[in-house]
């Protein structure tokens, strides 16, 4: 309910130097009289100014002081929410926040709940949905690049667009309706200029969809899986990669059984990194597990790393991995350059019938070769992909890219009803209505609660 005033910490809930507790609703001001006195006796919640901090005490309901606190003030309607807000920074002691926040609720607020805040900023028309949508992803983001683009679109780039495409969509369909008004003898409409116009339109889309596509691989990070069979070094060389210790390298085969899952960014790209156990025939169930994982990892991956143990002849369990791998983007990695070479590249060539410039020499545990193999992962990624600069993407959102290919498929069922403009005013409705699903022009409560269940409390 947006009469309700609510309350949630908005830091982690952890001992630490501060806490801060917000509030926002109608009764905000009302309810922290009970509770809040100002330092200076000559300052009451009307004479203050929003967005002014002031020094105070909370007191419980027997009037004894709980903390000595900031208290920062927003009022309605330039506030986050466009209600009236205060934030209370405390001592950031779980238990001073909890006693709070129970003080707060006993004085009439309700606790918030997850994005609640955002939500009423988005139903007081303070932003639009892809904007509430960049905040829960700057909150999370893990990467520059998903901080850049979740930036981005909170700045409203998405925003501009997607409402210009809206408006030209919106124009073709002024065309029709117009003459919808008239009888057909007086004015016909030129119906392959609305196609024309129509085709522009879905063009423009089908580019978003793309650059969406570049943002969503961006923002969740590029699948990048290393496999081959034990030994070859492939947690040697996810350690070099993260230039720390998170797998176990060992000499006993088949140990690393179970998925070790990392992010790390590589010539400026994020990649989730996959060491996987190798697939061999497996001996015991945990094992089995490990290799029905590494399929099923191998299936979803942007790029594999397959190594090879460059001083070992290849081997029919080489063979038998590369044919999990060998539809997929494919990088074959010869590592432990530093031995004595069994491998060449005629026997590359005659086992993986693959190009000389999808393979390339390393030794993980001399540091060899590493700078070669980033580099053709960075253009691996990026001629597969297609990547623009970062600066060039502006959506990174599924629900938005669903959206725009909800559009394309009405602006297409319209261009096949041309002949009946009713039809296909109708057909373009939907498209335009799909186009503002995104915005929140549009938005039913299942796409509301969805979109906002996925934000922390607090925010
Ligand atoms: P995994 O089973 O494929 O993950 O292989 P590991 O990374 O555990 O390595 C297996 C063994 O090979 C370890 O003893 C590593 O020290 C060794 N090793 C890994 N890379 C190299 C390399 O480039 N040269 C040499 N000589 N040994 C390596």
């Amino acid at each position: 309910m947006l009469e309700d005033t609510i309350v949630a910490q908005a830091t982690f809930p952890a001992e630490s130097a501060l806490g801060i507790i917000r509030i926002s609703g109608g009764s905000t001001f009302p309810i922290l009289k009970k509770c809040f006195k100002f330092k200076s006796n000559k300052k009451t919640f009307e004479n203050i100014k929003s967005h002014t901090i002031h020094n105070g005490f909370i007191f419980n309901n027997q009037n004894e002081i709980i903390d000595n606190v900031l208290i920062s003030i927003f009022k309605s309607p330039g506030s986050y929410t466009g209600e009236d807000m205060a934030e209370i920074t405390c001592h950031g002691n779980p238990f001073i926040i909890y006693k709070i926040i129970n003080l707060l609720i006993s004085n009439g607020c309700r606790i918030a709940e997850p994005g609640e805040f955002t939500k009423r900023a988005f139903l007081n028309g303070k932003m639009d949905l892809s904007e509430a949508e960049a905040v829960a992803d700057l909150i999370s983001a893990k990467n520059d690049i998903a901080l850049k683009l979740s930036l981005k679109q909170l700045l409203g780039d998405e925003k501009n667009i997607i409402n210009d495409l809206r408006k030209k969509i919106i124009d073709v369909l002024s065309l029709i309706d117009g003459n919808l008004d008239f009888s057909e003898d007086i004015y016909a409409i030129d119906t392959d200029n609305l196609k024309t116009q129509i085709l522009q339109i879905i063009l423009k889309l089908k580019k978003l969809v793309n650059n969406a596509d570049e943002g969503l691989l961006l923002k969740e990070g590029i699948k990048l899986v290393i496999t081959g069979k034990p030994n070859v070094g492939k947690s040697s060389l996810l350690n070099l990669l993260l230039k720390k210790d998170k797998s176990i390298v060992t000499h006993i085969p088949g140990t690393t059984r179970d998925i070790i899952e990392d992010k790390i960014i590589i010539e400026g790209l994020p990649f989730l990194i996959f060491d996987t156990a190798g697939i061999r025939k497996a001996k015991g169930i945990v094992e089995k597990i490990g290799i029905k994982k590494t399929k099923n990892v191998i299936k979803n991956a942007n790029l594999v790393l397959f190594l090879l143990d460059g001083s070992k002849k290849i081997t029919k369990d080489d063979i038998k991995i590369f044919k999990e791998i060998k539809n997929k983007n494919f990088i074959i990695v010869i590592n432990k350059i530093d031995l004595k070479q069994k491998i060449s590249k005629k026997d590359i060539i005659k086992n993986f019938k693959c190009d000389e410039k999808s393979t390339v020499e390393i030794s993980a545990l001399k540091n060899k070769g590493i700078n070669d193999l980033t580099k053709l992962i960075k253009n691996t990624i990026i001629n597969t992909y297609n990547l623009s600069s970062v600066d060039e993407i502006y959506i990174s959102n599924l629900r938005h890219k669903i959206a725009l290919e909800n559009a394309i498929k009405f602006l297409n069922n319209a261009i096949e009803n041309l002949k009946t403009l009713e039809i296909a005013a109708v057909d373009i409705k939907k498209a335009i209505g799909s186009i503002e699903t995104i915005i929140g022009k549009i938005a039913d409560e299942d796409i509301l609660n969805n979109i906002f269940q996925n934000f922390c409390i607090g925010k």
